[in-house]
């Protein structure tokens, strides 16, 4: 066990700060950011253990496409993300997806067919049998589960739309926004929303008419119908960029708070001692501060807590992440066959593709392709499929070209292709994910001056990221 207390670093002077920040993704920009505004004269750093700040998030440019590595927008429901877009002056480089992209394809048995997004077009869809829509439409007369006790997104979901349009809608849903395996994830942890639904009005379909009557109700006082907000999966929103890509958030803040960014500076241990906090760097730099903020990924705090608070330790590192291959391709327009109005697909996993789904970014932003080229982001992989890091860049593309042809028609040479492999992408919540949390929480609760922020906890999302990170610098005293 490593003990740090009075230790100097190799250069034998110990910086000593207010607050220390690890990890530059959005999460630790964005504590950063509100810290700064919030008290400007204290003295605060932020370690990043690479040399490029914005973590997931990263856009790159080249022979006229730009295209995103992890996440491509984000919804704009969440008003401290706007608020943040605000406080640093980008507003105007907001770039709202195309209302032309509204619609979304599932594919079955071979073709793509539109999500249905109303009564009457689940009624019409081919997507399921006429018995298995009649189980969808029974379920305002599902009775609500009581008991509190965790269960997986798919049994929720079987249990009130039953099991087919469980696997055709959910499970690409779920694979699509977490990586994940509907049978795994826990419902109340990945949509709490959905589970109060059910237990405040009996289920989805009487939340969504309690709620349209009180949106008419409030509409009715105040002499203005409000924007729709609302939908089975929590509050609606629009998907929203920046005009040249999402990179433009965290290379905005990074150059905000380039005085107090540190790159290529690894935590690999961290000690509670009569001064407070002391850290260590890969190199032994040593710092001691009041305030530590974690905002790394839970296995990286894990490790850099390992031999000051095992428990905690082991609760973090419980938390699993699944692998996700992100390929940006680009194709000449007229060597694809499909008319490419809408967002993109999802391929549910009972269809024997290894596909995730496709999204078909220059449908949805512009000046993501040159004139006259599309580019799409497919994606590889997730928790049911971790052995698909080992395939090589080639293999992923005949793969993922067999798929897509069969689907849209490309042609086999793409005009453009670039492979992002995150090896532990999105962390799941999976079932007991709730009560893992609540331990962590005892925990940090023991050791004052101790923060935790990330997409490990509360929700896997950029809003999710900087809804935390606001909270916890304010928390901050
Ligand atoms: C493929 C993919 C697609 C996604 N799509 C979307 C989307 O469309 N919309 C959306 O809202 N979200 C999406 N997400 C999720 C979103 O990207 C993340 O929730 C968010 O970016 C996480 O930010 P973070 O700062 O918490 O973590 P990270 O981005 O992981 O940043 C953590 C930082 O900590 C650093 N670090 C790690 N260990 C140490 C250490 N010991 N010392 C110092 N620094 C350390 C890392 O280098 C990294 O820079 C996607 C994620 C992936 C992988």
């Amino acid at each position: 066990m490593r003990r740090l207390d009075g230790e100097a670093g190799p250069t034998g002077r110990m910086q000593i700060l207010d607050t220390l920040i690890v990890g530059g993704g959005i999460s630790g920009l964005a504590v950063a950011h509100a810290l700064r505004l919030q008290r400007a004269s204290r003295e605060c750093e932020l370690w990043e253990s690479t040399d490029r700040l914005g973590g997931t998030i990263g856009t790159d440019r080249a022979e006229g496409y730009s295209i995103d590595w992890g996440p491509n927008g984000f919804l704009d429901r969440e008003p401290l993300t706007l608020q943040l877009v605000d406080e640093i002056g980008l507003r105007d480089q907001l770039e709202p997806a195309n209302p032309r992209s509204g619609k979304r394809f599932i594919a079955k048995n071979g073709r793509l067919h539109p999500v249905p997004l109303s009564a009457a077009s689940m009624f019409f869809t081919a997507l399921l049998s006429p018995l298995e829509k009649a189980r969808v439409f029974c379920e305002p007369f599902i009775p609500a589960r009581r008991e509190d006790s965790d269960e997986s997104i798919y049994d929720f979901a079987a249990r009130r739309i039953g099991r087919a349009a469980a696997e055709t809608f959910i499970d690409p849903m779920v694979s699509g926004i977490f990586g994940g395996v509907a049978r795994q994830l826990s419902l109340p942890a990945c949509f709490p929303v959905m589970r109060e639904m059910e237990i405040r009005y009996g289920g989805l379909v009487k939340a969504l008419v309690a709620r349209q009557w009180q949106r008419r109700r409030a509409s009715g006082r105040n002499g203005k119908v409000k924007k729709k907000v609302g939908g089975p999966a929590g509050p609606g929103g629009h998907l929203t960029s920046f005009k040249t890509g999402i990179d433009v958030l965290t290379q905005r803040l990074a150059a905000h708070l380039s005085p107090i960014i540190r790159k290529n500076r690894q935590v690999v241990c961290a000690w509670r001692g009569e001064n407070g906090w002391q850290i260590m760097d890969h190199k032994g730099t040593t710092a001691q501060c009041r305030n530590l903020v974690l905002a790394c990924p839970a296995y990286a705090a894990a490790q850099i807590l390992k031999d000051f608070d095992r428990e905690l330790s082991e609760a973090l590192s419980e938390i699993p992440y699944a692998p996700i291959i992100v390929v940006a391709t680009g194709h000449r327009r007229s060597e694809v066959r499909h008319s490419l109005d809408g967002f993109g697909f999802l391929i549910p996993r009972n269809q024997g593709m290894r596909t995730l789904g496709s999204i078909w970014t220059s449908s949805i932003f512009e000046a993501r392709a040159p004139e006259g080229f599309v580019q799409f982001r497919t994606m590889l992989g997730g928790a049911g499929d971790p052995t698909v890091m080992e395939l090589s860049d080639d293999q992923i593309w005949r793969t993922l070209w067999r798929e897509l042809d069969s689907l849209i028609g490309v042609a086999e040479d793409p005009a453009f292709i670039r492979i992002y492999r995150w090896p532990r992408g999105i962390p799941q919540f999976v079932l007991g994910h709730r009560e893992r949390r609540d331990r962590i929480e005892r925990r940090v609760a023991c050791h004052p001056g101790l923060f935790l922020v990330g997409n490990a906890y509360y929700g896997v999302g950029l809003n999710d990221c900087v809804k935390m990170a606001y909270q916890v610098a304010g928390r901050i005293n």
